[in-house]
């Protein structure tokens, strides 16, 4: 096993990754740009290296400065987490080039995986459904228009290097089709360095089901059950689940082959995730592979009791997977509510700032992945993902009932967040039902606006925790601030801003 790793990525998933790395006894060294400086994962590592300004271009996307990082702190392997170079197939060659193991799959896998058009391939190879569609650039026009009509309109044009919901675009009508196509290649060109599109047929209400796969160096393969992630906004995640509420075992068995033999076909190696639509006749059709550890592994590792960057860690050391596919079982149910500074009310616009006061929840089935506290300054640089609520119980009901109790315990002051908003979803009698499919937030919570409900409960928090200061009473420090600075909230007078956001009445309810 290494003594030592770098982590290649900052808040909640590098802090994440540190943690199990220390029970597992492994040094951990942290990367930053100016704009983390203090950042937790920062101050939650052994060792920390500068790497440049907060442009991610120039830090957590210059794959040579990270590399050195890691020679200069003498790390022997680098965990890329998710997003920035996760996903780089050169970043992963150039990082087994400099004699550190990169803790993914090989780069020629992850390059051909990571290409939707050549993993569509893939998975036709392997005999897994993919969505009816045609490649454009091996397709001629009058073939195309057929298809087209065939499948019927809507149908989605997609870049094969496309990502994070970007590089998609619907068309409506036959005669935006070729303009439609010619722009998206365009788009593609400009964002990703890479033109090639397709064409899928648009899929009616369909559940984003994927399956967690694991693959070590000896050729053993098995996945960890499915998740559905269809609660989305502009077609990325923000609610996920796990299991799916309509799966059974019949189709798990075979959405779960599906994937485990498509990664082995592949040559795949480590953590994986296959991403398929599953329709409302329950057939499934493949979406993508994504090549490194999801956002929403927790609530895998709640359902099944496995920590999946100890297994990431343990593969990439060359260990034998330690279980074999029918020695897995799932329990409970689990969910995860992405927390990000965002406004549910101006369209999921990033809303960063400085947290003032930040108040975890507590209590039984509850986990939270946090990647901030307060004092510290969310910067605009980067993904506005604050922390990750997972909750899990006996049932899918009281995994629902749970979560909304967590989400209520939830305070963050000082940055916009989806907090009432994912409690209302989470609440509707559609959500409990399990009706739901990727247009579900769309459907049913077009102009959603808060009750501010929530803001007395914010407010007490905040005066709370000043009470009990004032009191002497010992709370939470960030271990040290690498300036020595005091921290922006201690200079805070909750007693001011509650009269100013008229809540006195508030704290004087909590004093008496
Ligand atoms: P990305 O790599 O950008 O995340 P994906 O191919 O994984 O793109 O798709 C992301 C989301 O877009 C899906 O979860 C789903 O909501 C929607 N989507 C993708 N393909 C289709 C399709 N053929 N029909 C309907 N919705 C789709």
């Amino acid at each position: 096993m290494f003594s030592k790793i770098l982590i290649a990525n900052r808040g909640e998933i590098a802090v994440r990754i540190m943690r199990t790395a220390k029970e597992m006894g492994i040094g951990t060294v942290a990367v930053y740009s100016d704009a983390d400086r203090k950042a937790l994962h920062v101050l939650s590592a052994d060792e920390a290296v500068y790497i440049g300004p907060s442009n991610p271009l120039e830090s957590y996307l210059d794959a040579d400065k990270i590399i050195d990082a890691a020679k200069v702190t003498k790390a022997q392997a680098i965990h890329p987490g998710y997003g920035f170079l996760s996903e780089n197939a050169q970043f992963a060659e150039k990082t087994a080039a400099n004699g550190l193991t990169f803790i993914g799959p090989k780069g020629d896998v992850m390059a051909r995986l990571g290409d939707k058009i050549e993993a569509r391939k893939l998975a036709q190879q392997s005999g897994v459904p993919t969505v009816p569609g045609r490649i454009v650039a091996e397709t001629d026009e009058k073939e195309l228009f057929e298809f087209c009509e065939q499948a019927g309109y809507p149908v989605l044009i997609k870049a094969a290097a496309g990502g994070g919901g970007k590089g998609m675009r619907v068309v409506r009508k036959p005669d935006e089709l070729l303009s439609a196509a010619r722009q998206a290649s365009n788009e593609a060109l400009g964002a990703f360095g890479n033109g090639a599109i397709f064409i899928e047929k648009y899929l009616e209400r369909p559940r984003h089901v994927e399956i967690q796969v694991l693959a070590d160096h000896h050729g053993n393969v098995v996945h960890l059950f499915e998740r559905e992630c269809s609660i989305q906004r502009r077609h990325q995640k923000i609610i996920e689940e796990a299991p799916c509420p309509v799966m059974d075992p019949e189709l798990r068995e075979r959405m779960g082959r599906a994937a485990v033999d498509l990664v082995r076909d592949a040559g795949y190696e480590n953590a994986g995730t296959v991403e398929f639509l599953l329709d409302e006749d329950r057939n499934f059709y493949f979406l993508e592979v994504n090549t490194r550890l999801q956002v929403e592994h927790p609530i895998t590792e709640a359902i099944t009791g496995l920590d999946l960057v100890k297994l990431q860690l343990e593969i990439a050391s060359g260990a034998k997977l330690p279980f074999k596919q029918k020695d897995l079982t799932l329990r409970g149910h689990a969910f995860e509510c992405r927390i990000y500074a965002e406004n549910p009310e101006e369209n999921f616009m990033p809303a960063p700032g400085k947290i003032m006061f930040s108040q975890h929840p507590e209590g039984p089935g509850v986990r939270m992945d946090s990647g901030v506290y307060a004092g510290f300054t969310v910067p605009v640089q980067y993904d506005p993902i604050l922390a990750k609520l997972v909750t899990s119980a006996q049932d899918r009901n009281a995994a629902i009932d749970r979560m909304i109790r967590a989400l209520k315990e939830t305070v963050v002051l000082g940055a916009g967040t989806s907090l009432e908003y994912m409690a209302d979803v989470l609440n509707s009698q559609e959500f409990r039902d399990g009706n739901t499919h990727t247009g579900f937030l769309d459907e049913h919570f077009p102009g959603w606006t808060a009750s501010h409900e929530g803001d007395d409960l914010a407010l007490i928090g905040f005066a709370a925790r000043r009470l009990l200061e004032a009191r002497g009473l010992q709370t939470f420090q960030p271990e040290e601030s690498p300036t020595d600075e005091p921290l922006p909230w201690a200079s805070l007078d909750a007693g001011e801003l509650a009269e100013q956001a008229g809540y006195t009445g508030a704290i004087d309810a909590f004093e008496g």
